[in-house]
């Protein structure tokens, strides 16, 4: 046991070694909740207080899951596989699978993913004849999530007004069409389980027992039904220890609510709340940064933060005059980082929102630094995937429409939109599935449909017996998907992502524990009348036992499950020693030794949707200082006067969160590199920029052939815009750019190749 808690300070050990009741340990970023909380699951068990199927504990993502498990195992000589280590969703989704009947599910229901879940939804009201510029999809998406979120069915939403009350009965005719299809999106895995055990007392009060001991890391991002759920899986006597730090709380636009937090003091009669306030990630400066920050805000539950590592080194702020720049200039930095033995993983990139990856990714890209991107656009995301991945939905859940839809002609085989408005019109009428409904579609159409069901049904049962990585090769070629891509010009790298998709189905199967020669199909019946069920006292059985999920799914579903609710890192790039890339969001409870937090300017970060809320700036904030707070040694803030954004060019003002940090705590690399006329920042909307495609180029090359040189300052005239000044030029030869200031037409991003300049 020594070994478990040498190395805990006083307030980490006191709150490992709490008794088994309810508690609540509320501390700063970088203070080991996290440490703390894996060392008491390792503790309970060590000393025999519970066995590790007595254990529930939640994490935010499936990668902090992954590492617990294996921290646990590298602390204790146990076989961790099969312990209740995941997400919300992930463990909902085994709830749901060992109790598929109970909840009302088919046994081979499918996990939508937001993509899916929107396509559904447009497909809903296209059905239905519905305006969707009056009731757009989005909005109904978001209606129908947050009161999912908030626990609530179509019944118990009460609607203000017509409008409202329209969204209402979508929401229900959406519920409908799921339950039709046999799929449930995410916000449905969470609160199908809570239906599940609120009805189910036998059930509820089994789950009860098993786990006395939940715990949940990140306690501040839980939602309402979040909540709720982990009161009912509680039951009266069970344990909740819950870690968190109210500073982090950066999911409320997803429902979040960190009032939770003095809920649960509250309704768990919480005796022990303890705070860790020494922080051992991070420097000095990095962490007087951090603290000074967040002093900002007013709601706050207060606590402190210190460090032990001496100050180390200041903050690097730098100022650029274009993304572009900017991101060469992290590109530099990153080289001299590397050059000086820095690892490469140990490297993050960190911005606010994911449109500003691709100038990064590019300079990266350009210089040949590996790198990997987190959260960008998944694997299991990309449209080949996505389409081998719908057959394969398509064989395990011949009901699943949106699957139906997506491959019925994908690759062509001539079933026009004609033939699917018949279809869809006859599964309408006779209230069943699209592939229900084929047989009753006549002439043409009738039999291209027929011939595709019998490419579904064939390849179903030729790979009956095989193991999933062979039935995924086998559908790649009986699909002609392969066939398809090798014929594109560009279809190299999707051939190879194919691949890839049967490479992470062998994975898969092995990590999971499947074996690599067990059937794709088998499901858990087989396994469950093999005697891995128990049976309740009252007769009811119920397929428990260690629950991992080779008992409750098939290798094929749990594949399915896998790549709807897998975080979703590049797995073409992982294991590489690559710079880290990621939204903050994603950043979070990670940490690393240097850190660029990039585009730190008004509009973007904070961004500009903070302020029509209330509170807002407050989130983004705590936003900042979770991304202030991943860094370990060194970090850097950068921020850029022009940016190009959604196609257009913005000139930004730099972010307020400046103002807000400790002066001895920070250095400027820049000094103020371009000096800024005062009408730059009176025009942050002018946004035109004169590109060879918006230009006429036979001016351009005329006018250039006179060589003139441009200089800063220099006056020109415009015919469009008038007479303005240069204030800056960026890039060389035929990409040479100048930022004109053209006075009341504001300032403009030009290039100099193709703008119709004339000097004055
Ligand atoms: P976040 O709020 O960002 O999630 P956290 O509070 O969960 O942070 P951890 O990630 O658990 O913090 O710990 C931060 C770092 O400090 C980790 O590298 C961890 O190993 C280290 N650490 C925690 N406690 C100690 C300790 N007592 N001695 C040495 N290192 C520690
Ligand atoms: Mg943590």
């Amino acid at each position: 046991m020594q070994n478990l808690l040498h190395n805990l300070n006083e307030e980490q050990l006191a709150a490992v070694t709490l008794p088994a009741q309810s508690a609540l340990i509320l501390a700063g970023a970088g203070s080991g909740k996290t440490r703390v909380l894996t060392t008491r699951i390792a503790w309970l068990i060590q000393t025999g207080q519970t066995s590790q199927s007595g254990i529930l504990a939640v994490t935010f993502t499936n990668k902090a899951a992954k590492e617990m498990t294996a921290r646990l195992s590298a602390m204790l000589p146990i076989n961790t596989r099969g312990m209740w280590i995941g997400t919300f969703h992930g463990i909902c989704n085994r709830l749901l699978r060992a109790h598929f009947k109970d909840a009302g599910l088919p046994q081979t229901f499918q996990i939508l993913d937001s993509q899916d879940q929107l396509s559904a939804i447009k497909r809903m009201l296209k059905a239905l004849n519905v305006d969707d510029e009056k009731y757009p999809p989005r909005n109904l998406m978001y209606f129908i999530n947050s009161a999912k979120d908030q626990g609530l069915r179509a019944k118990d939403v009460d609607a203000a007004d017509d409008y409202n009350r329209k969204f209402v009965e979508l929401y229900e005719l959406y519920d409908q069409q799921c339950q039709r299809e046999g799929v449930v999106d995410f916000a449905e895995l969470l609160l199908r389980t809570y239906e599940l055990l609120s009805r189910n007392q036998p059930l509820r009060e089994h789950y009860q027992a098993r786990f006395r001991h939940i715990l949940v890391d990140e306690f501040q991002d839980t939602n309402d039904l979040q909540y709720k759920w982990l009161k009912l899986m509680a039951g009266p006597h069970g344990a909740v220890f819950a870690v968190g730090d109210d500073d982090q709380s950066i999911y409320a636009f997803r429902g979040a609510n960190v009032g939770n937090m003095s809920a649960f003091e509250r309704e768990f009669k919480v005796e022990n709340l303890i705070k860790l306030e020494q922080n051992y990630r991070s420097h000095g400066h990095i962490l007087d940064t951090a603290n000074e920050l967040i002093a900002n805000n007013s709601k706050r539950l207060g606590k402190n933060l210190r460090t032990d590592a001496g100050h180390g080194e200041q903050v690097r702020i730098y100022e650029s005059i274009s993304d572009l720049a900017e991101a060469q200039w992290i590109i530099e930095q990153v080289k001299n980082l590397i050059a000086e033995g820095w690892g490469r993983s140990e490297i993050a990139i960190l911005y606010r929102s994911n449109a500003q990856s691709r100038v990064l990714e590019h300079a990266l890209f350009s210089s040949a630094i590996p790198y990997r991107v987190y959260g960008g656009q998944r694997f299991f995301e990309r449209a080949e995937v996505k389409h081998a991945i719908a057959y394969l939905q398509l064989m395990d859940n011949l009901h699943n429409d949106s699957a139906f839809l997506r491959v019925v002609n994908f690759p062509t085989r001539g079933i026009g939109a004609k033939a699917l408005e018949q279809l869809q019109d006859a599964a309408r009428q006779y209230n069943c599935s699209l592939y229900a409904a084929v047989p009753y579609v006549a002439g043409k159409a009738g039999s291209s449909l027929n011939a595709f069901i019998k490419l579904i049904e064939g390849a179903r049962f030729e790979s009956q017996h095989m193991p999933l990585q062979e039935m995924v090769k086998l559908v790649l070629e009986r699909s002609t998907l392969m066939t398809h891509y090798q014929s594109e010009k560009e279809g190299a790298d999707r051939i190879e992502n194919l691949e890839q998709l049967v490479s992470a189905a062998t994975l898969f199967v092995s990590e999971e524990g499947f074996g690599l020669d067990a059937p794709a199909f088998l499901g858990p019946q087989a396994l469950a009348s093999a005697g891995t069920g128990i049976t309740l006292g009252d007769g009811i059985e119920i397929i428990d036992a260690d629950a991992s999920l080779v008992t409750l799914m098939s290798p094929l579903s749990a594949f399915l499950s896998h790549a709807s609710l897998e975080a979703g890192d590049n797995q073409a790039q992982a294991g590489q020693d690559a710079l880290q890339l990621m939204t903050v969001h994603s950043a979070k409870g990670l940490e690393f030794d240097a850190v660029f937090i990039t585009g730190l300017e008004e509009g973007l970060f904070p961004h500009e949707n903070s302020a029509k809320e209330e509170g807002g700036v407050e989130e983004e904030r705590r936003l900042m200082y979770v991304a202030i707070t991943r860094a370990r040694k060194r970090l850097y803030m950068t921020f850029s006067q022009t940016r190009m954004l959604h196609g257009q060019t913005r000139y930004n003002l730099r972010s307020r969160f400046f103002d807000e940090l400790p002066e001895d705590s920070i250095k400027w690399l820049s000094s103020k590199v371009v000096k800024q006329p005062n009408s730059w920042f009176a025009h942050p909307k002018a946004a035109w920029v004169e590109t060879p495609e918006s230009g006429n180029n036979k001016i351009a090359q005329g006018f250039n052939r006179q060589g003139s040189e441009w200089r800063i300052g220099q006056g020109v005239a415009h015919a469009k815009f008038g007479e303005g000044v240069i204030v800056n030029i960026e890039g060389d030869g035929g990409s040479t750019r100048a930022h004109i200031n053209f006075g009341k037409f504001g300032m403009k991003l030009l290039d100099l190749s193709v703008a119709k300049l004339e000097k004055v």
